[in-house]
């Protein structure tokens, strides 16, 4: 029997811990507040942030949206991402990307203050993975990866793992936790020749394009011994939520598979939210 690898068995104890943490901290008179700047009206950038929101809310969290028109100016830009970076009451904050073309040369992720880099996108994360360290704030989807990976015991020392997409969110950091954590890492891209040859030869399968199921049976060993992981999330030709992997016609071939929806991009949200309640923790230590 194929493994469905999904995020509720996770989700649902994180989130009660979760909320018993926001408590604690409401008791010491602290309410975590996570701030998001979001610029225009990308409809999928408004989708993350309403479940953001939402997620927020059911932990005992504070939500604050800031919305910047599309045509808005790189001083207001720049001057409310520094309102927000030194606002006390904000534990974590970040810009929810794209940002229109005006603003696409600032790098944004890097204008966020490092104690509330909730996202994990800035220098110092960049850095500690860089250098093997698991950073304070991991990336969210990488460290959601990592958790669905150890709560299913699957091991990663020695195994190969073939991490498709290249992206500085997803590709690039969760390549880095998972040599440090002793596997052989294959990353692969729009360039790439050849990809059947390294799916085909790898233990565990990552995929992050956002191409809806072009990963076929073809790209997988058919004897059940391989794991996949899809953090891709698009549309299909009939406008359904569809992952990078065909799922229904490969999910019989390998050992464990990630539903999309319900995989990656809940944890993605938990994670983020794990990364909230410990800014506010540590801001409360005062350290
Ligand atoms: P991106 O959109 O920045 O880049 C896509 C990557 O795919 C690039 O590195 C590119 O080189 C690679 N690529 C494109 N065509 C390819 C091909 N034919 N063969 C091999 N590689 C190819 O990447 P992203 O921001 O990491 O997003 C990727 C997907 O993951 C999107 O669908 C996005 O919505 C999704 N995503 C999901 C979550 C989640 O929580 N589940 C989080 C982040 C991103």
């Amino acid at each position: 029997m194929t493994t469905i690898l999904s995020a509720q068995p996770i989700v649902g104890p994180k989130t009660a811990i979760l909320k018993e943490k926001a408590q604690r901290l409401k008791a010491l008179g602290i309410i975590p507040k996570m701030r998001v700047i979001i610029v225009g009206e990308n409809p999928a950038s408004l989708v993350y942030v309403n479940i953001k929101e939402k997620t927020c809310k059911k932990i005992g969290c504070d939500f604050e949206l800031l919305r910047l028109p599309e045509d808005v100016t790189r001083e207001l830009f720049l001057s409310e991402v520094q309102k927000m970076n030194e606002d006390p009451s904000v534990h974590g904050c970040f810009v929810q990307l794209p940002v229109p073309p005006q603003l696409r040369d600032i790098d944004v992720t890097s204008l966020i203050a490092a104690q509330k880099d909730i996202d994990g996108f800035g220098v110092q994360s960049i850095v500690d993975m860089y250098k093997g360290k698991d950073p304070f704030f991991m990336p969210c989807t990488p460290k959601g990866i990592l958790e669905l990976i150890k709560n299913n015991d699957i091991e990663l020392s020695g195994k190969n793992v073939t991490v498709i997409g290249r992206s500085l969110i997803v590709g690039k950091p969760i390549s880095l936790l998972l040599q440090n954590r002793g596997a052989t890492v294959t990353m692969c891209h729009s360039q790439t020749k050849n990809l059947e040859e390294h799916t085909r030869n790898s233990d565990i399968i990552i995929s992050a394009v956002g191409s809806p199921k072009f990963l076929k049976q073809t790209h997988f060993k058919d004897n059940k011994s391989q794991v996949l992981i899809d953090v891709g999330i698009s549309r299909d030709q009939s406008g359904m939520l569809a992952g990078d992997i065909d799922f229904e016609k490969v999910k019989d071939q390998v050992k464990a598979i990630t539903p999309v929806p319900g995989g990656i991009g809940p944890l993605t949200v938990i994670s983020l939210m794990e990364n909230l309640i410990n800014a506010a923790e540590k801001i409360s230590k005062g350290k």
